[in-house]
């Protein structure tokens, strides 16, 4: 099965996609997890990004679709959840190229939903491990030792764009280039909404009972 996560930040992508990741023993592929890692070992597309990923604004589509075309030609054809990719029309155009290039099937595209107020609570409060990526939340998901990762003990930390100035743009850049992907995939129709209200687990159960039967 392999399925896209649509949503605006915020909106529980990254920590959806982490729990089907356990439960299921997918491959999370996330673009701005990609990037991250690219500046924080220090290439030269880490660097290139950092202005633009700091801003808030969107990274180009020729160097987010060749992070994707890298990833998918390792040659797995199956269990991949796309998280924060695609993010813009042509994005999905080229993704639908190379899938069928690759012989990949798309199985649904889930789009998780959310109260823009709820947004902002959620990703001012939101830490993130500054080594293995996991994500955390000082009031809904504290981890068990201050300001440390539950999993590799790393220090935890805000994202840089994780800030209201930040947001707004990514908010903007989400309006604008991402929401139209709803109507490109309703035509598809290949997509289902999932409330993302509610605690973690619930919306877990909530985004599990929408994945189509597997077996
Ligand atoms: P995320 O972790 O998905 O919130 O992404 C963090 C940042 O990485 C975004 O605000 C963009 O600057 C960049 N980014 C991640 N994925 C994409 C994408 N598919 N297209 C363009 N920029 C992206």
């Amino acid at each position: 099965m392999n399925i896209i996560l649509l949503g605006p930040p915020g909106s529980g992508k990254g920590t959806q996609a982490g729990i089907l990741v356990s439960d299921l023993g997918m491959v999370q592929l996330s673009t701005g997890d990609m990037l991250r890692e690219a500046r924080s070992s220090g290439t030269e597309l880490g660097e290139r990004v950092a202005a633009i990923m700091d801003a808030g604004e969107l990274v180009t589509d020729e160097i987010i679709n060749s992070l994707i075309r890298e990833k998918l030609s390792e040659g797995q054809k199956s269990g991949y959840i796309f998280d924060g990719y695609p993010r813009t029309l042509v994005q999905a155009d080229a993704l639908d190229t190379l899938l069928e290039e690759l012989d990949i099937g798309l199985d649904m595209v889930l789009e998780l939903t959310v109260d823009v107020d709820l947004l902002v609570a959620r990703i001012v409060g939101r830490l993130s491990c500054g080594r293995c990526g996991s994500v955390f939340h000082r009031e809904t998901k504290p981890p068990a030792v201050e300001d440390t990762c539950d999993n590799c003990e790393g220090e935890l930390q805000q994202r840089k764009d994780d800030n209201e100035l930040s947001l707004r743009t990514r908010l903007m850049e989400y309006y604008q280039k991402t929401a139209p992907l709803t109507g490109y995939y309703y035509r598809s129709g290949q997509l289902k909404f999932v409330s993302s209200g509610g605690t973690i687990p619930e919306v877990a159960a909530k985004v599990k009972a929408a994945l189509p039967a597997t077996g």
